[in-house]
């Protein structure tokens, strides 16, 4: 026990390694008061064993208004890679209300020889890159940049999403096919296989949750279309949620030696 007052902890969620951190943080309740955040995308996200709030801040302002009035001592940005603007809204609230910023991502991964990768500064580029002969296309990019593909509209789509569409992506040629992660190699080959398909286009998400896909691409020698990170924030980021709980542990005990 760290002194009888617990740390206060936001972790801003969404992704597989921030509930991770959740369940440490769960174990460590007695020390830790923590609290996820979902940005609120997914229909029904997996609830985690701390609580959590689903819904954006309001911008920067917003989300110092909350770390303030929440007596938030520590905040953890374990947002997708893509996830660009609430990475860059964590930076400067953190900097704003004078907490310390962990930031918890995957990292990349990287091309072995013999995988075929074309890779891609935005989604305008991916679609551009699928090239002008009709092909099978596999997108395991999310929703909300879809329309990109609109220019490209010679492909048949095949789109893997968490949650059914409601309206349909505004693609003359698609079907969508619902699943959440982790995802199998040998299932993710079978998918491929049976649904003829010629080219993948994914982001660099990095982990091994969406791996299956990259390894199957590799074993069926399909080409993807890799889609750059964004510019990360500044500062070390840290990959293993263990890691990041370590340093919590680390911000707890300061705080409780200096009598926080
Ligand atoms: P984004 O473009 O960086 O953020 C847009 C706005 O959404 C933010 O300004 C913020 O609104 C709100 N937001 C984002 N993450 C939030 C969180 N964890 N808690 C509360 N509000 C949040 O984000 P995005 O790319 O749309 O991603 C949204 C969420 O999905 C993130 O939690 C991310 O981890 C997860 N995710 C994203 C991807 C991806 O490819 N981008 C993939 C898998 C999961 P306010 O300004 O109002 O605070």
């Amino acid at each position: 026990m760290l002194g009888g007052k617990r740390m206060r902890v936001l972790v801003l969620g969404g992704t597989t390694e921030a509930s991770r951190l959740a369940a440490l943080l769960a174990a460590a309740r007695r020390d830790i008061w923590s609290m996820l955040s979902f940005a609120g995308r997914t229909k029904a996200p997996i609830a985690p064993a701390i609580p959590y709030r689903i819904g954006g801040f309001g911008g920067v302002e917003g989300l110092v208004s909350y770390l303030e009035r929440e007596r938030i001592e520590l905040l953890v940005d374990a947002t997708h890679p893509y996830a660009e603007q609430m990475s860059r809204n964590a930076e400067l609230a953190s900097a704003q209300a004078g907490i310390p910023l962990i930031v918890l991502t995957r990292p990349p991964w990287l091309r072995e020889p013999g995988d075929d990768w074309t890779i891609v500064g935005d989604m305008e580029a991916a679609a551009a890159a699928l090239g002008p002969e009709p092909k099978r296309v596999f997108l395991t990019i999310g929703r909300l940049q879809l329309a990109a593909f609109a220019s490209a509209p010679q492909h048949a789509y095949l789109i893997r999403a968490v949650d059914p569409f409601d309206p349909p992506p505004e693609l003359a040629r698609c079907r969508v096919i619902a699943g959440r992660g982790p995802f199998g190699s040998a299932a993710e080959e079978e998918l491929l296989r049976d649904e003829k398909i010629e080219m993948i286009v994914t982001k660099n998400s990095g982990g091994g949750a969406a791996f299956a896909k990259i390894v199957a691409a590799r074993r069926l020698g399909l080409p993807v279309v890799m889609v750059e990170r964004p510019q990360g924030v500044a500062g070390d980021a840290l990959h293993d949620p263990a890691e990041a709980m370590a340093h919590i542990l680390a911000h707890a005990e300061a705080l409780a030696s200096r009598g926080v």
